[in-house]
């Protein structure tokens, strides 16, 4: 009988810890495919939750849509012959009865990035979780609108759900781009940043949509801290029922794991503490200065706009306007900044003049 690993353990806040690794295929095709992906997975003991959907939100009618309830009984069978634990999709009330119902087959659900889009599917789920105690982890919805993953998790957080993890998977990016979906990495941070107790495992398979880019975003969430990946890995994705561009072989995914470079979020060492504050110290200092400059820049807005007013001239000028882009854009070069972002910045701090002056002339 395998070993098997612990929920508490899974859940709880990683801090030098390891990252939680999630692999599995996108959906439950037959016993077989789900076991011996699950055997092979197995053999890298890094990964400790596998994953497969059962029931399948497909964005068209007529797909494959699971294999349903069956499915559970080699879920069953995978923690029975492995040591892994086995997380599986919910979307309905139904769902959740089902993996109740068939005790030590799934030890942690996740809701869907179409489901979490909508409060009434999400609130009917927190209320048929309400006194259970399991885990349920929860995929940003399709649109990046971080009130409403926010609020799914608050949903469930109210039905006493106390193992609560959220998994960034991109945003739909409404039109054909090389990535499946936006990553959005700022919508993973400020997720973080309103819930600092949860975990955020990033999804690099939905992200990427093709195998090629998977490292590369795997690596990226890590190098941001995330707290871990959900992996897509079919035996043969060529033949995968859903998903199939995105699925590794267990293969490739144990030589991922490899080659990934797992991070420490922190390091307690009082050299290394003691010199990073000391460039923090530096980083403080200069950021006030900053503040202070774009505080003399705004009064210098403002009396510009009185002026402007008093001639009865128009606030946006454009000439200015272009000017100042292209000598900013060239000096910045030559101190090593990069365009984009002198570009970016330079219209954050135009738009915030413009706002100021327009306020002068609303007071008139
Ligand atoms: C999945 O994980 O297979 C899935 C359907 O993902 P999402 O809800 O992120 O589209
Ligand atoms: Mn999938």
């Amino acid at each position: 009988m395998p070993q098997n690993n612990s929920i508490d353990n899974l859940f709880s806040l990683r801090t030098n810890g390891d990252a939680l690794i999630i692999a599995g295929p996108c959906s439950a095709e037959t016993e077989e495919q789900v076991l011996l992906t699950a055997h092979e997975i197995a053999k890298c003991k890094k990964v400790k939750l596998f994953r497969a959907g059962i029931w399948k939100p497909r964005t068209a009618p007529g797909n494959f849509e699971g294999v349903g309830e069956r499915g559970l009984d080699w879920l069953k069978k995978v923690k029975q012959q492995t040591s892994l634990l086995t997380t599986t999709e919910v979307a309905t009330p139904e769902h959740v009865e089902a993996c109740l119902k068939n005790k030590d087959s799934v030890d942690v659900m996740w809701v869907g990035a179409r489901t979490t889009a909508n409060p009434f599917s999400v609130q009917a789920l927190a209320d048929a979780l309400k006194g259970i105690d399991i885990p349920v982890m929860v995929k940003n919805p399709l649109h990046p609108d971080i009130k409403l993953w926010a609020g799914a998790i608050e949903r469930l957080k109210k039905a006493g759900i106390k193992n609560i993890a959220a998994i960034h998977r991109g945003f739909s990016p409404f039109e054909d781009t090389s990535l499946r979906n936006i990553p959005k990495w700022e919508l993973a941070i400020e997720i973080k940043s309103i819930f600092p107790e949860m975990l955020v495992i990033n999804d690099p398979s939905h992200i990427s949509g093709k195998t090629e880019y998977i490292p590369e975003i795997a690596q990226k969430a890590l190098d941001l801290n995330l707290d871990g990946l959900m992996i897509e890995t079919h035996i043969n994705p060529d033949k995968a029922l859903s998903d199939a561009k995105q699925q590794l072989t267990p293969k490739v995914l144990l030589q991922l794991l490899q080659s990934l470079k797992f991070r420490k979020s922190s390091l307690n060492n009082s050299e290394f503490l003691n010199k990073l504050d000391q460039y923090r110290d530096q980083i403080d200092s200069i950021d006030y200065q900053m503040l202070e400059l774009l505080s003399k820049r705004m009064d210098i807005v403002k009396e510009i706009g009185k002026y402007k007013l008093n001639n009865n001239v128009t606030i946006f000028q454009l000439k200015r306007w272009l000017n100042i882009s292209l000598t900013r854009k060239e000096f910045g070069e030559t101190i090593g900044l990069d365009q984009q972002f002198i570009k970016r910045m330079l219209k954050l701090v135009h738009r915030e003049s413009i706002r100021q002056q327009t306020e002068i002339n609303n007071k008139e």
